[in-house]
């Protein structure tokens, strides 16, 4: 397929919301992609973070086609087994009582501000949300209203209220608290907005703060979960324990899914009619997610830090890199250099990698090797590096 023939049938007919690179991606295997070209590339985004084996995983790809022969979609009025399967396995693995499925990372955090105001609602009449400033938590505009960046925060009003935006230590939080408020909700490790880790004794104290006086904490781990930052999901790090656990991205391995997990005192929050989806917990998707959840283990999540530990070592010491933030796989990069030129170049050169606000952004596959690692390496420091 001729590529400008693509670019220009997307400048025709696709609404224009992305800033795209000018590469088009036909193919690919394990952690490398080949464009219309057939140049390759590795891949240092994985999507942004979904693709978490890399592309055409054979465990995800026979998973994903058994089902598809089975059968592709079934409501969610009839039960389905690859639906059960997979709820009981992220019980199993995080000590959640119930989940509830979407698919996506904002119907995820639909999902958890929704528990959230009725479990607020129906016990002390509260339902006022904190976030924090810098947060992501999505593009609908209930989850819009819950990013705490104003740059979401135009053309669109009116937003939902309902929520305040909070900074990301306990005195931040006190001054959005109000008897009103029903639930916390934070990323761990904050993505969109340049991979920043938050500060554990502030997470500790939140927990605490929010347990004493019946508030739910609410961790979206949409991107830093399922086994990104070397653990099972990022709170895990912190020795923290939320009442709400939203994710996507990598959970589906490449196929739309979205989860809220439901802990102990917030478990049975939801009856029948109170929420729903038609595509939600699709066979196909739930499928795919149990090969990849099924692997998520202590194993991996060690390889996975040692991986991160790897490359942040050796991204540190690359002339014009003025730090390196996050945990495991998830890494941000800040530069005296624009992020999006170093993706640009880096793209150039073969390497994929992503931006988030003014930091290159990596989430390679977890099952990356070390000789392309140092591949990735050796382009980063080029391109950063002079
Ligand atoms: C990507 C992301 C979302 C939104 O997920 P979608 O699948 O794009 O709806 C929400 N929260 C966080 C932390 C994310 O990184």
């Amino acid at each position: 397929m001729d590529k400008n023939v693509i670019f220009s049938d997307d400048k025709n007919y696709i609404a224009p919301t992305y800033a795209r690179f000018k590469v088009a991606f036909e193919r690919g295997e394990g952690s490398r992609l080949y464009d219309t070209d057939g140049k390759e590339y590795i891949d240092f985004a994985t999507g942004i973070g979904v693709n978490i084996f890399g592309v055409c995983d054979r465990e995800w790809k026979d998973a994903v086609t058994a089902q598809l022969n089975e059968i592709q979609h079934t409501s969610n009025l009839y039960y389905s087994l690859p639906q059960a399967k997979l709820a009981k396995l992220l019980c199993g693995k995080t000590g959640a009582g119930k989940v509830f499925f979407g698919n996506s990372g904002a119907e995820a955090n639909e999902c958890a501000i929704k528990a959230a105001r009725k479990y607020g609602n129906t016990r002390y009449g509260r339902n006022e949300i904190i976030t924090l400033k810098n947060s992501f938590h999505g593009r609908t505009l209930a989850t819009l209203s819950a990013t705490g960046q104003d740059s979401f925060h135009k053309y669109f009003d009116p937003f939902l209220g309902g929520f305040a935006y909070a900074d990301p230590c306990m005195e931040g939080i006190l001054k959005c608290y109000t008897d009103k408020t029903c639930a916390v909700m934070v990323e761990c490790i904050q993505g969109e907005s340049g991979v920043n880790v938050l500060d554990g004794q502030f997470l500790k104290e939140l927990e605490e703060f929010c347990r004493e006086r019946d508030i739910l904490l609410i961790c979206d781990e949409v991107q830093c979960g399922n086994g990104r930052t070397g653990k099972m999901y990022s709170y895990e790090h912190f020795g923290i324990r939320p009442d709400i656990v939203t994710t996507a991205k990598g959970l589906g391995g490449g196929l739309p899914i979205g989860a809220c997990m439901l802990f102990g005192k917030c478990a049975d929050v939801f009856g029948c009619g109170d929420h729903g989806s038609t595509f939600g917990g699709n066979p196909v998707a739930c499928a795919g997610a149990v090969s990849i959840v099924e692997r998520l283990t202590e194993e991996l999540f060690l390889e996975v830090q040692g991986k991160g530990a790897y490359l942040k070592a050796n991204l540190s010491r690359i002339a014009n890199v003025r730090k390196v933030t996050g945990l495991g796989l998830m890494i941000g990069i800040e530069t005296d250099k624009p992020a999006r030129e170093v993706a640009q170049a880096c793209l150039d050169k073969g390497l994929i990698v992503l931006t988030a606000h003014d930091r290159v952004r990596l989430l390679p596959p977890l099952n990356i090797s070390k000789d392309e690692m140092e591949q990735a390496l050796i382009i980063l420091s080029e391109v950063i590096g002079k």
